[in-house]
């Protein structure tokens, strides 16, 4: 194949690379997408049924990438005329004999975050939480109310068929061999030809480190490593009771001080209430007797306790990428103008991909970006890697 000259190629078609050539193409520009498996393989991060879709972090820089990120699904709901994004909110729940201290939860404090940014959340106490949603027997909730989940099939299909009007041209079961920058260009070397490009994207999740040791005169390893969580089962309840678990009855849900969180049933796409058990390191670990789903629907959900619970295997067979420093990394590769990265998404990318897609669209035509995100550039891992 000879070598073919585009504006931009992108290395990686998860989630991240799909909405950058979505960005990039409507702008007109030239787009290629080099990947080496297949759009939807099961063993990316990106394949799934739901992803929760939810401002109510921590941090609040995080949640208001977030909710900017949201916006950004609502333009792309509006122009597919398909329904991408279920208002169904994410509700945080805290029970005392479970986390003592009630006022150091993950539910109270994303609350008053969410407040703080003039977010829309709702509280509710234990009577309240009661008749607004029998479902649960917690001393307390706190709803981040514009949240819920995204439909990923659906995305998906969307992304493809706008890249396929933008005329992006998509190559899978591609190998990158080696990937130099000169004279202003990036020229990438691959198992199917060469292509030159006015700038490159790397955005090939756990895959990133790799690629990064073909990149000419790149002497930088990423701190990633891969993670799961330890359990994920679909909770299948009788039929008569299945409208009490699907949206907008039951909302997305999480304990996240114990490490559990939840997606309603989603009939005719989800068997059951899919519900994982995991620590992420951002989040405070709470000692706590409750050490599994089990557990957590015990305390914490008994309208589930007779419901039938298998592992999920159709989908989440796949790692979350962690950074060392537990932040995102997104920008230039240090020493570098042309290629950008993105990477280190930590379990919770998904939502922010179409902000993620426009920075990096922004980054590689433009050299800026409308958002200030300095502290997730990958310069901050030179002088340690140096060192
Ligand atoms: C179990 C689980 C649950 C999650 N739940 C949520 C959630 O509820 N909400 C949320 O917002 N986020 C969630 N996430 C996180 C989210 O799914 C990821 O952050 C996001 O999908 C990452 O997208 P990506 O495009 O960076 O990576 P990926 O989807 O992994 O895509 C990377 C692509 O690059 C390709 N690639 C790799 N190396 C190369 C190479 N050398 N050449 C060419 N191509 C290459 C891969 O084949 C792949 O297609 C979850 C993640 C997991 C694992």
């Amino acid at each position: 194949m000879s070598e073919a000259r585009q504006d931009l190629v992108i290395v990686g078609s998860g989630i991240m690379g799909l909405f950058t050539a979505y960005y990039a193409s409507r702008a007109g520009s030239t787009v290629t997408i080099l990947e080496r498996s297949r759009i939807g393989d099961p063993q990316t991060a990106s394949f799934c049924l739901t992803r929760s879709i939810r401002s109510d972090y921590l941090d609040p820089l995080y949640a208001r990438l977030a909710y900017a990120a949201r916006q950004l699904w609502l333009d792309l709901q509006a122009e597919s005329g398909e329904q991408l994004v279920v208002n169904c909110g994410c509700l945080n729940l805290a029970r005392e004999r479970v986390t003592p201290d009630l006022g150091r939860t993950y539910a109270v404090q994303s609350f008053q975050i969410l407040k703080s940014l003039g977010l829309k959340a709702e509280a509710f106490d234990r009577d309240g939480l009661q008749r607004r949603f029998p479902q649960f027997d917690a001393d307390l909730g706190r709803m981040d109310v514009e949240a819920g989940y995204l439909l990923v099939p659906a995305i998906t299909r969307t992304l493809r068929s706008a890249l396929g009007k933008q005329k992006v041209t998509i190559v899978e079961g591609v190998m990158v061999e080696a990937i130099a920058e000169r004279d202003g260009r990036v020229r990438i070397a691959t198992s199917q030809g060469e292509w030159d490009a006015g700038s490159t994207v790397l955005t090939a999740g756990l895959g990133t480190n790799d690629l990064l040791a073909r990149v000419d005169g790149c002497q930088l390893e990423f701190p990633l490593r891969p993670d799961r969580p330890s359990q994920t089962k679909y909770l299948i309840p009788p039929p008569e009771q299945r409208s009490l678990f699907t949206a907008p009855a039951l909302p997305v849900f999480a304990y996240l001080d114990i490490g559990v969180y939840g997606h309603p049933m989603v009939p005719g796409v989800t068997p059951g209430v899919k519900i994982g058990y995991y620590n992420p390191p951002d989040v405070r670990k709470a000692e706590t007797f409750i050490r599994d789903i089990r557990g957590f629907i015990d305390e914490c959900m008994p309208s589930l306790r007779d419901a039938e619970a298998v592992d999920v295997k159709d989908v989440d067979q796949c790692s979350y990428d962690l950074v060392a420093d537990d932040h995102f990394i997104l920008g230039a590769l240090p020493g570098f103008s042309r290629i950008l990265v993105g990477v280190g998404w930590r379990g919770t990318g998904y939502k922010f991909g179409p902000l993620v897609g426009r920075t990096l669209m922004q980054l590689a035509l433009d050299g800026r970006t409308d958002y200030e995100l300095d502290g997730f550039s990958p310069a901050r891992f030179v002088s340690a890697h140096a060192s």
